[in-house]
């Protein structure tokens, strides 16, 4: 096994593909996002979050919850605390 399969291994397990939304606490494919005025916005029309800077890694709030699903339900809240 060459070390650039290795390194894409490790970023598959890093990544879990969906983001998570600081502002309304959902979830979204990654890549999935609404532009407005040339900005990535949070996907969700009543949510005024940032794509970008808003957005957390899901992997990063299933660390903290693991009762958490791997693949989130599109329009579910799954809040940070409490
Ligand atoms: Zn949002």
């Amino acid at each position: 096994m060459d070390l650039s399969h290795r390194d894409l291994a490790f970023d598959e397990i890093e990544c879990s593909g969906h983001r998570w939304c600081l502002h309304c606490e959902r979830t979204y494919e990654r890549g999935k996002c609404r532009n407005k005025d040339g900005l990535q916005m949070c996907p969700y029309l009543d949510c005024d979050g940032d794509a970008v800077i808003d957005a957390l890694d899901w992997a990063k709030i299933r660390s903290h919850h693991l009762e958490y699903p791997e693949f989130p339900e599109f329009g579910t809240r799954y809040p940070m605390y409490g």
